[in-house]
């Protein structure tokens, strides 16, 4: 039997093994419109995490008998890539993916004017071309822009990033190793316009303390991904964009 070691995760001066700092961010790259062919689109990259998100829509519900009387239906397709894992990922739907498109698709609800387009839907694909940690949160932060950029009326984005505690540090945006030999990872989705959390799922264990640390570090990373949300926004847009 091979025995697994684990990797020493914090060094003596308090880095990661890729250099940061408990409380910073991977270098962060967002941009919208990156697909000609959907309604909206978005790219989010987080250090070697790279996710897409497309929106179409709001189009008439197919089939029929499915469409709801004074709203849109919301679908949500979170998927990973076969080459974006070290081994490739088996082709089609893991259960894992299937759980993760459902509390994507609950956090966009929450935001979506969705009683707006009666007897619709709207379909939004997330497709992860590389995972290195926090692909669900990259993915809801790149969904709310596709929408937002599908010009889909929302009560505002979303911005996402998962803490961690790593030998008994607390630390922001955690990498797959950082995650695999972590304490804990807990992913926090948030509407910065009206400071709700949309999405929280924690693996491992907190003490209450550390959950109160972890979710103020999030607050702080999430303020961060959502400035840099609105810049790629106004990039495209102009001065036009205010407040989403
Ligand atoms: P998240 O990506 O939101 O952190 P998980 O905690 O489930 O979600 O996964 C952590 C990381 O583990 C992923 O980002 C990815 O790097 C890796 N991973 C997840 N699923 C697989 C898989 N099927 N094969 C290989 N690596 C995976």
């Amino acid at each position: 039997m091979t025995q697994v070691i684990k990797p020493k995760l914090i060094d003596e001066n308090g880095r990661r093994l890729d250099g940061r700092g408990p409380t910073d961010l991977r270098p962060m790259k967002i941009e919208v419109s990156v697909l000609e062919k959907s309604d909206g689109s978005a790219y989010v990259e987080l250090g070697k995490t790279k996710v897409y998100a497309a929106v179409y829509g709001p189009k008439e519900a197919h089939p029929k008998h499915l469409a709801i009387p004074d709203r849109a239906i919301l679908n949500c397709r979170y998927h990973m890539t076969s080459f974006s894992t070290d081994e490739r990922k088996i082709l089609g739907m893991t259960r894992r993916e299937i759980e993760l498109s459902k509390v994507i698709r609950e956090a966009l609800e929450s935001v979506v004017f969705l009683e707006e387009f009666p007897r619709s839907a709207i379909d939004v694909f997330i497709e992860v071309v590389q995972a290195d940690g926090g692909t669900r949160t990259a993915g809801l932060t790149a969904a709310s822009l596709a929408l937002a950029d599908a010009g889909i009326p929302m009560r505002g984005l979303i911005a996402a990033v998962a803490v961690g505690k790593v030998d008994g540090t607390i630390i922001l945006d955690p990498s797959d190793i950082e995650d695999k030999y972590g304490e804990a990872d807990m992913p926090i989705g948030i509407a910065p316009g009206s400071n709700t959390i949309v999405l929280l799922q924690l693996n491992g264990k907190m003490t209450k303390d550390e959950f109160k640390q972890g979710l103020e570090l999030a607050q702080m990373g999430i303020q961060k991904i959502y400035q840099a949300q609105r810049e790629a926004l106004r990039r495209k847009y102009g001065a036009s964009v205010t407040e989403v």
